[in-house]
């Protein structure tokens, strides 16, 4: 039976609650809102299940990677609404256009952020674009398993212990299973954002109404940050907003984001996307500032999706030193801020603004 000595040892991906035959750990929120597995002792026949899908128990040696390009989806459009390039629609659309199922996070009703899949087109607008905040994945894995058992291709989108954690959950390989992580440096609580949301709707007078983690309107590189209602825009430059500066500086992040056992060549995925920083600087002539993805691919699968896409992106081949050069997420964690316990200490008895001024420099 899972034993956590220590919080940095948890990643929250479920699959040891997802795995689990008595169904007897339950993931549960601790005081600064990650989610955590809760064992029932009682119920447990220690068949030592949760500790083989565990991906932290089991961390993942390097690889090779086998090619690395900075690539942008043709169409403008698309690569407007994602994050950097748009490279993740043109993978997703090549599964969903064979019939398969594309899991990935997405910004519900309520603005939560949650994993969900989709089987059609138009509903990919749902999965594009980063949300900046840990994704509720109650349930997702038996889902995914469930489709892979009965044959149907399907695409798993996330961070990269939640690939981690699908792989370690599923036991065995699928070959109708590609997979897809982003380059992460740490995710915030669910506690957090809504905390944030909530200040939000009591400066305003008005409740968010919707929410853009990368907006592009002043270009790729000073993308900002928005949080709007029904007649106030609320946000900056993520560099300066208060909820992304929380973020950034490793302020408001999971204690096993301080040294993640999946970046440096470590992910378990077919592809792995990223913003390219720096491009501006290594192939000027490519960069435009509409967004630009580092796509690394990890496994000749990998090769085979970007090859069945490339006719519909402008790419060019990089390498993995380049694309990590100015984007140091890539190939390692810059540990937790300083503060942070101080954070998360008085995230009930302070607003996010508050915190950013005690804990951060002034912008
Ligand atoms: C929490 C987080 C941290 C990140 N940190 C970095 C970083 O330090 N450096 C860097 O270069 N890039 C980082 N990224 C990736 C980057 O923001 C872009 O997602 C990436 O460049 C791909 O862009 P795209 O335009 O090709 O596709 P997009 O359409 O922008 O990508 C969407 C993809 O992101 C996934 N996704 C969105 N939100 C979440 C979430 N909360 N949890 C899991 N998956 C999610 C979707 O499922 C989908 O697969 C991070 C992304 C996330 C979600
Ligand atoms: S040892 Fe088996 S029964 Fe016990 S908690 Fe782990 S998975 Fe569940
Ligand atoms: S399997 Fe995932 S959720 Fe369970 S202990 Fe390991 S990292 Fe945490
Ligand atoms: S930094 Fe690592 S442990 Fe933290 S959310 Fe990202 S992939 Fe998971």
């Amino acid at each position: 039976m899972l034993k956590l000595i220590s919080k940095h040892d948890c990643c929250g991906c479920t699959a040891c609650a997802s795995i689990c035959p008595k169904g007897c750990i339950a993931m549960t929120a601790d005081s600064e809102g990650f989610y955590y597995p809760e064992i029932n002792e009682n119920l447990c026949i220690n068949c030592g299940l949760c500790e083989k899908v565990c991906p932290l128990l089991h961390k993942p040696a390097q690889h090779t990677i086998l090619n690395v390009y900075g690539a942008k989806n043709c169409d403008d459009g698309i690569r407007y609404t994602s994050s950097s390039g748009g490279m993740f629609t043109l993978f997703a659309n090549a599964v969903l256009q064979s019939g398969g199922t594309v899991f990935g996070a997405e910004l519900d009703d309520a603005f939560q952020v949650c994993h969900t899949s989709i089987t059609n087109t138009g509903e990919l607008f749902k999965l594009r674009g980063s949300k900046y905040v840990q994704s509720n994945m109650n349930g997702i894995f038996k889902q995914v398993r469930t489709l892979l058992a009965g044959g149907k291709k399907v695409l798993f989108s996330g961070t990269p212990c939640q690939i981690a954690g699908l792989k370690g959950f599923l036991l065995k390989d699928y070959t109708n299973l590609l997979t897809v992580d982003v380059v992460c440096h740490g995710v915030p609580s669910a506690k957090v954002y809504n905390k944030y949301l909530t200040e939000i709707a009591a400066d305003t007078g008005e409740a968010v109404t919707q929410v853009k983690f990368r907006d592009k309107a002043d270009g790729w590189k000073r993308g900002k940050t928005l949080f709007l209602t029904e007649n106030h825009c609320m946000g900056s430059s993520k560099r300066r907003e208060t909820y992304m500066r929380l973020f950034l500086n490793n302020v408001s992040i999971r204690p096993s984001c301080a040294d993640c056992a999946f970046n440096n060549k470590r992910s378990l995925a077919d592809i792995t996307i990223a913003d390219y920083w720096g491009v501006d600087k290594q192939f000027p002539e490519f960069d435009d500032d509409k967004g630009i993805t580092l796509v690394l691919i990890n496994t000749t699968n990998g090769q085979h999706l970007f090859d069945s896409i490339k006719d519909k992106t402008t790419y060019i081949s990089t390498d993995f030193e380049k694309g990590a050069q100015y984007n140091l997420a890539v190939s390692k964690s810059l540990g937790l801020h300083p503060k942070r316990q101080y954070f998360f200490d008085n995230l009930e008895k302070k607003t996010l603004k508050e915190l950013e001024a005690e804990i951060l420099p002034p912008v």
